[in-house]
């Protein structure tokens, strides 16, 4: 069914419809629920977020236990971190409701008075992404690095050069850095990881991985996730991004982290009573959507999207490393507004150049995208006809 209205505008009934997957007979009884397929996430490129839970993550949330959380005693949560913990190679796992939770109890747990300072890419979620949380939960500095070879993450050169080792009273010392893997798509390699937290720990500096999505890197093969987590000292995890679930992430590091950490998470809010209804659809989504190995086949996609971009005339600017795609849409001359729009125009939701593949983008969505792209890159309107010829839409170039 297309959801796009007459005057090409994404149709609000239409969408609807489309995730609730009602029959086109009114009449029917028959409604299958939110769960049974993607819905309107097969065509949403603007995150891995919009992922939608699965049937047997509904099946695992019916069967699931419901004792409470707080006081340490529901089987479900408590298999899900001795499972996490036991992949991530880690002493213990605390379950948390969201990335950012996870990073904020982790760097809070961590951390304990000024004057500090955290070294941190100065992309990196926790410093743009996070409310400034770092700073309202920890009263630490935050010393942003960019990264100088040209390859999109930073290496321990870049890394020194902002960590503060002085003793002296003027100086904010480091005590914490905080990497995060992958970051645009693009992979910390495992070997500058080490390098890293090599140098860092002969400091005596706290390493944490915001690994939200840590899971892409290893899908891509970059290493083991064993190996990446034994550089740091705690590493968060999202259930809940291109693995699918609707809710949760988890931290891993030791025992005494994780106990300090759950007296953190539960003065920000974040013990759960009955949190088997969390951790049961994240441990589907682990072992479906990770172990069942369904990342690999979004990185493909991803590079497809990429090369049929690219064999239109449009460029990329980040490579495609694993399941995010960069248009450059300055190069198209192309607005974000107007690609959004054009978007909504073929039945796809976009946030701008930054296209996010998840396991629920299929090929019908890539043919939608493919019509975006002649309209964008070709001049074609999305009925059919052509514009503009393609020569006369080249940019002048010096
Ligand atoms: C999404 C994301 C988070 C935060 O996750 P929420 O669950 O949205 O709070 C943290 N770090 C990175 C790198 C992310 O991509």
């Amino acid at each position: 069914m297309a959801i796009t209205n007459g005057h090409g505008v994404l149709d609000a009934e239409a969408v609807k419809h489309e995730a609730q997957h009602q029959t086109q007979n009114a009449d029917s009884d028959v409604r299958i629920n939110n769960w049974s397929t993607p819905g309107p996430a097969a065509f949403d490129f603007r995150s891995d977020v919009v992922t939608t839970p699965t049937p047997r993550m509904l099946a695992a949330i019916a069967s699931t236990t419901l004792l409470d959380d707080v006081f340490q005693d529901d089987p479900t949560t408590n298999s899900l971190e001795s499972f996490i913990a036991d992949l991530t190679g880690k002493e213990a796992a605390l379950l948390v409701l969201s990335g950012t939770m996870g990073n904020q109890v982790s760097i809070r747990t961590h951390l304990g008075g000024p004057p500090h300072s955290v070294v941190t890419d100065h992309r990196s979620h926790i410093l743009e992404w996070e409310a400034g949380g770092i700073a309202a939960w920890c009263g630490a500095l935050i010393k942003g690095v960019v990264p100088s070879n040209g390859k999109g993450y930073v290496t321990l050169e870049d890394v020194q050069a902002q960590t503060v080792l002085s003793e002296d009273i003027h100086a904010c010392p480091t005590k914490l850095i905080s990497l995060e893997n992958t970051l645009a798509g693009i992979v910390l390699p495992l070997e500058e990881c080490q390098k890293i937290s090599a140098w860092a720990r002969s400091h005596n500096i706290t390493m944490h991985l915001d690994g939200a999505r840590l899971w892409e890197a290893v899908a891509a093969g970059a290493g083991s996730l064993k190996d990446y987590c034994a550089c740091f000292d705690s590493i968060s995890l999202c259930f809940s991004k291109g693995l699918g679930a609707p809710i949760g992430s988890i931290i891993v590091g030791t025992k005494a982290f994780r106990e300090r950490a759950r007296h953190i998470r539960k003065s920000m809010g974040g013990g759960l009573r009955q949190a088997g209804v969390v951790t049961a659809p994240a441990r589907v989504a682990v072992e479906d959507t990770f172990l069942g190995g369904k990342l690999t086949a979004c990185h493909d996609r991803a590079r497809q999207i990429a090369a049929l971009w690219e064999s239109y005339g449009g460029k990329t600017t980040n490579p495609v490393e694993t399941n995010m795609v960069w248009f450059d849409l300055k190069a198209a001359n192309c607005s974000v507004e107007r690609f959004i729009e054009e978007g909504q125009k073929v039945g796809l939701r976009l946030l701008g150049g930054r296209l996010v593949v998840h396991y629920q983008i299929g090929e019908e969505a890539v043919e939608r995208l493919e019509k975006l792209m002649k309209v964008v890159l070709k001049g074609e309107r999305s009925n059919g006809t052509v514009e503009h010829e393609a020569e006369k839409l080249k940019m002048e170039t010096e």
